[in-house]
């Protein structure tokens, strides 16, 4: 490349740094794959997804803990056996760090519980957040075992800073309880805004059964009002992360389920002749996770819903 003056000279660098912004920002944004920070065994693991955060899994669950200036804040325990673990990911990922917040993503005690091993390990007065239905939830659930929350999240949600750390609660919809919190810790110019999604949508995985008590139309919705959210990845509370492709594959899933399952009740199918009737159609789908274990369970909750349908669909 030849320049004939200075101003070309200019020019050239201008682009130059502007192309080196753009192709930064995009690695800064995209997960290729995710930074393992653990010797991976069959039964737990725990991995960086973006800058200061990390997931933690324990068997088909994962959760999510992030580290501030002013110590680390951990999401879902999980269990107690799952705490045990928990508890070593922390201290490997942030030595001498004091935990400072431990925040429930909804009421259901395969995440709720596990808080008491936590401030075993880190200390006694640690505020546990949650939304406010969550605490009626676990009052009725009366498991002494489980931590109850201290400071409540309303329907409004709530934007909290923890040190340099902002950490934003939405609550977007009852598709899955109505005491679900979405966490999003924005993106800044070189680190991705991020999603932390439990149970209401999944990474190309199909639904857990047969969708029990699952508002199909407002699960969907709550997809949608996920992707108005400002996002880069979506962490999820069982599988690896994705972005907003995945977010749409889920909705795609859920809406070619409850159609078929409309059409074969016009056409007055049972439920078993649903199953056999709707499962070629979707074959599309055998790929993905739990395909073989819940497919046809799916097929057959979707028909119920779509029997006696409580929500818009
Ligand atoms: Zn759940």
């Amino acid at each position: 490349m030849k320049f004939e003056n200075i101003t070309q000279i200019k020019v050239f660098i201008v682009i130059l740094i502007a192309a080196l912004s753009v192709i930064a920002i995009q690695a800064a944004k995209t997960v290729t794959k995710v930074d393992i920070v653990s010797e991976p065994t069959v039964e737990n693991e725990w991995f960086k997804i973006a800058e200061n955060i990390y997931q933690f899994r324990y068997q088909h669950h994962y959760t999510l803990f992030v580290t501030t200036s002013n110590g680390v804040v951990a999401f879902d325990p999980l269990s107690d056996e799952a705490a045990e673990h928990y508890v070593k990911a922390i201290k490997q990922v942030a030595p001498g760090q004091p935990l400072i917040a431990i925040i429930y993503t909804h009421w259901h005690i395969d995440h709720s519980s596990g808080a008491r091993v936590l401030m075993r390990a880190f200390g006694d007065h640690i505020p546990v957040i949650a939304h406010e239905r969550t605490l009626l939830k676990l009052k009725r659930w009366n498991d002494p075992d489980i931590v109850l929350p201290t400071k409540l999240i309303g329907d409004k949600g709530e934007a909290l800073r923890f040190g340099n750390m902002d950490i934003e609660l939405n609550y977007i919809g009852y598709g899955h309880t109505d005491t679900l919190l979405v966490a999003r810790f924005p993106g800044s110019f070189f680190s991705p805004g991020l999603v932390f999604v439990v149970d209401f949508a999944n990474n190309d995985a199909v639904g857990w059964q047969d969708l029990p008590g699952w508002y199909l139309g407002e699960l969907i919705a709550m997809q949608q009002r996920l992707l108005k959210l400002d996002f880069d990845i979506v962490a999820f509370g069982h599988g690896l992360p994705g972005d907003k492709s995945t977010i749409r594959r889920q909705t795609g899933y859920y809406l070619n389920l409850i159609t078929q399952a409309k059409l074969v009740l016009q056409q007055g199918l049972t439920e078993d002749e649903a199953v056999t009737h709707i499962a070629p159609r979707l074959k599309r789908y055998s790929d993905w996770r739990f395909y073989n274990k819940w497919f046809h369970l799916n097929i057959r909750g979707a028909y119920r819903w779509a029997q006696g349908i409580k929500d818009k669909a």
